[in-house]
């Protein structure tokens, strides 16, 4: 397999090159959690990487089952908590996601502005 960004951005992962991009193209390049489209640009082919829903460190298998096609930022946020299904991860990753935004907006709205309240 030649090296390519997919390749590159896998290269820390626990699963194979081969079963990694499986996974990829099984999802369309597209994380199974915000939707971030891989496809679309260097900037997001380059966070694209593929995530345990069960993690490892909770003895979740590498079965593509329990395999899903996730953006870095995503895989930090869902971390290494466990989920009942991927239904259920996806719902606290994004509910995470909108927080985060709402706090990096209401920062940039009023710089140095202090703690006000909403
Ligand atoms: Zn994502």
């Amino acid at each position: 397999m030649p090296f390519n960004i997919m390749t590159l951005s896998m290269v820390d992962r626990p699963i194979g090159l081969t079963e990694g991009l499986k996974i990829l193209e099984r999802d369309q390049f597209r994380c199974q959690y915000c939707g971030l489209d891989g496809k679309a640009s260097f900037e997001n082919a380059l966070v694209m990487s593929v995530d345990f829903v069960v993690p490892r460190a909770r003895k979740g298998k590498k079965d593509p089952a329990n395999l899903v096609a996730c953006c870095r930022p995503c895989n930090m946020i869902k971390g290494t908590r466990v989920y009942a299904n991927i239904d259920e991860a996806k719902k606290y990753v994004l509910r995470q996601r909108e927080e985060l935004r709402q706090a990096w907006e209401a920062k940039r709205a009023r710089p140095g502005a202090g703690a006000a309240s909403s």
